[in-house]
């Protein structure tokens, strides 16, 4: 019987993502070649491409996703499906005097106070953030700390945020810090672990932060919902308070605010995020959510030895502050995070897109059968 070949190109990533429904538009397959394009948070294939194993496939998130080999890499471990990832500290922390007055910061300003640091020290030469024009989530690379300012605050929206990865090394830039969701972070791991085993291979990172994230919006079917409410580029921040509000605010750059309900909002949430098993962007070098209960602070997980190094030093440099994490808010985030991982983990399985016993064909996750089995069948995460 012939063998069939299994295409790790772009028939491959158009046949097992973007026809599935599990594109979640991170932008890992944007400006690698002419023939994907992002248009209003929407990635297609313009032209047919014959290559048949390519980068698109490689760091795409949703397919043939190595969970034990990137979590070797990275952590020098298995990945063993802790609710939180692996970590060195877990900390409340927000920005410092010295990281200056981040006016636009989401929750503490813990994000751009560490990529300021970062820039500042060297760590970085520059960073791959997200700005937006109305409601359109803009990836952007900046080296400036105006510009990195100018980027904080959360768009709700899944953006294409790695297409300006791809176009700042095109340009030869190495360094790059970045900021992105856990599909966009996972991708990132893949972009610095030779998926290809290229001769030329470099790592283009210097540091990743992670967001936490339960959900993003579809920016085709969100910009039209907010239009009818108000107009998109009159938004000025638009927050999701903490369980059990169960409700989505926007803030008007004229002072007013309107909220609705997050039942009319999940309707606007693409396919792909609902077998996204990552709520805290777990092969970052660190990862940072909002506190529940505590709006101007933030929750600050540690990873990686360079992360560590980072935030130590942005704490004595006054850049950043840290205390302890409430056991409450721990508790709590460690069952939110091992929720998200066992549903999305169950509806993966019960389609058929988990490799777990050897089989050649491409699906959307490879992990170890015992570790699948265990969060399936845990009540509550760890
Ligand atoms: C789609 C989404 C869902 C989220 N869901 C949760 C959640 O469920 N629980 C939780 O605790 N926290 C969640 N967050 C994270 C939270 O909103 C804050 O980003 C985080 O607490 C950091 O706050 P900060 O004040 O330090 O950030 P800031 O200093 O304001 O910096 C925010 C940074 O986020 C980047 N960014 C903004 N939007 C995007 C985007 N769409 N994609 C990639 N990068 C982006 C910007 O480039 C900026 O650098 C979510 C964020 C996003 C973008
Ligand atoms: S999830 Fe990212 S890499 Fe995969 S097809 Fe969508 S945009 Fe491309
Ligand atoms: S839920 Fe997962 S897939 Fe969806 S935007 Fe967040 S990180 Fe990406």
């Amino acid at each position: 019987m012939e063998e069939s070949v299994v295409n790790r190109g772009q028939s491959g990533l158009r046949a097992k993502v973007l026809d599935a429904g599990l594109c979640t538009g991170c932008g890992a397959c944007i400006d690698i070649c002419p023939y994907f394009r992002t248009y209003r948070g929407k990635t297609s294939a313009l032209f047919p491409c014959i290559v048949e194993e390519g980068r698109c496939f490689a760091w795409c998130p949703k397919v043939e996703v190595n969970l034990d080999e990137l979590s070797n890499r990275i952590f020098g471990g298995p990945y063993d499906g802790l609710p939180l990832g692996s970590l060195k500290s877990l900390k409340a922390s927000k920005a410092g005097p010295e990281a200056g007055s981040i006016s636009d910061a989401q929750a503490g300003g813990t994000v751009s106070a560490l990529v300021t640091f970062a820039l500042k020290q060297g760590y970085i030469k520059g960073a791959v953030l997200t700005d937006r024009e109305g409601l359109l989530p803009l990836p952007r690379y900046v080296d400036s700390v105006d510009d990195i300012l100018r980027c904080a605050s959360s768009k709700y929206t899944a953006a294409p945020t790695l297409s300006a990865v791809n176009r700042a090394v095109a340009e030869g830039r190495r360094d790059i810090g970045l900021v992105g969701t856990p599909c966009q972070v996972l991708a990132s791991a893949l972009m610095r672990s030779n998926q290809l085993q290229r001769d030329d291979f470099v790592d283009p990172f210097g540091l990743v932060v992670g967001l936490f994230c339960t959900w993003a919006v579809d920016y085709r079917l969100f910009e039209p919902f907010i239009a009818a409410r108000i107009s998109p580029e009159r938004v000025k921040k638009i927050d999701i308070p903490p369980p059990p509000a169960e409700i989505m605010e926007i803030f008007g750059e004229d002072g007013t605010r309107m909220e609705c309900s997050l039942e009319e909002i999940r309707p606007l949430v693409p396919e792909g995020c609902a077998y996204c098993i990552d709520m805290t962007s777990e092969f970052s070098d660190i990862s940072v959510g909002v506190m529940e209960g505590r709006p101007e602070m933030n929750t600050l997980i540690v990873r990686t030895d360079r992360g560590e190094r980072i935030v130590d030093e942005a704490v004595s440099a006054g850049f950043l502050e840290i205390s302890d994490m409430p056991p409450d808010n721990l508790e709590h985030l460690t069952w939110a995070a091992g929720n998200k991982k066992k549903r999305a983990l169950l509806r993966a399985r019960e389609r058929g897109i988990i490799n777990s016993g050897g089989g050649k064909e491409p699906s959307y996750l490879l992990m170890n059968a015992e570790v699948l089995t265990r969060l399936t069948e845990e009540e509550r995460g760890r």
